[in-house]
């Protein structure tokens, strides 16, 4: 049982506020999007992977993870303006007898081969699966710097990749957004809209989403703690 990778690496990173897509960026001397490929491309269970790039920077990171050699690697195709569009435009690019996709963000470098395997297996049996971990802070609604109200927080899990469908089942979920006008932060909740259940995997706390500078210096200290 293999599944084929789609890797959203499209975003522009503004919030880095740095002059290169954050996905660049080196944590531990390699590229972002290299050290999250290792990873991915290192479990089993991963038969190709299909980056989607900024349209401009395209063949840059073909040239990029050719000379890393980053196996298994499929195709870099041009993302678009939002995530859902990117990987939209990365499932077109899928080979036909693909039956199981992996979604896994570029900026997510902290994942282990048995979380990625992990989410595949279990999206395998039941058609949907993600990971996540238990909200363990108190949650509260703010607005304008005054709370307005604490929310329960019993059942509440914080969202990650990756995230695993068959490969049906995320294109009928695509194509209702896509008719709807509906846009997620997630692939999930587009499973979700169609009524199917999505099965929570347990996920990782290192497996942090790199997207202020704050996290990038923490991505930094974590790379070092693990290749001493
Ligand atoms: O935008 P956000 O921080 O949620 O990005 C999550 C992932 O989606 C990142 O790996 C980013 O590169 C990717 N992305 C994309 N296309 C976009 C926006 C984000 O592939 N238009």
């Amino acid at each position: 049982m293999t599944a084929v990778a789609i890797v959203p690496a499209a975003g522009s990173g503004s919030r880095l506020d740095a002059r290169r897509p954050k996905q660049f960026l080196r944590v531990g001397g390699v590229p972002l999007v290299v050290l999250t490929l290792r990873v991915l491309s290192g479990a089993r269970e991963v038969g190709g992977i299909i980056v989607a790039a900024r349209p401009e920077v395209v063949e840059t990171t073909r040239r990029l993870l050719e000379r890393y050699r980053i196996p298994r690697l499929l195709d870099v195709v041009p993302g678009g303006r939002e995530r859902q569009e990117s990987v939209w435009l990365a499932l077109q690019a899928i080979p036909p007898s693909a039956s199981l996709v992996v979604i896994h963000d570029a900026v997510r470098p902290f994942i282990t081969r048995e979380l990625v395997a992990s989410v595949i297996r279990t999206a395998s049996r039941h058609g949907a699966a993600t990971c996540g971990l238990p909200v363990v802070e108190t949650v509260k609604q703010v607005r304008d710097g005054l709370v307005e109200a604490t929310v329960e927080r019993e059942g509440l899990w914080l969202v990650q990749t990756p995230q695993a469908f068959h490969r049906s089942l995320l294109w009928e979920a695509h194509e209702k957004a896509r008719s709807d006008g509906f846009t997620g932060t997630d692939d999930a909740v587009l499973v979700e809209r169609l009524g199917v259940p999505v099965r929570m995997v347990v996920g990782l706390p290192e497996n942090l989403k790199i997207t202020t500078r704050a996290d990038l210096a923490r991505a930094r200290i974590f790379a070092a703690r693990r290749t001493r």
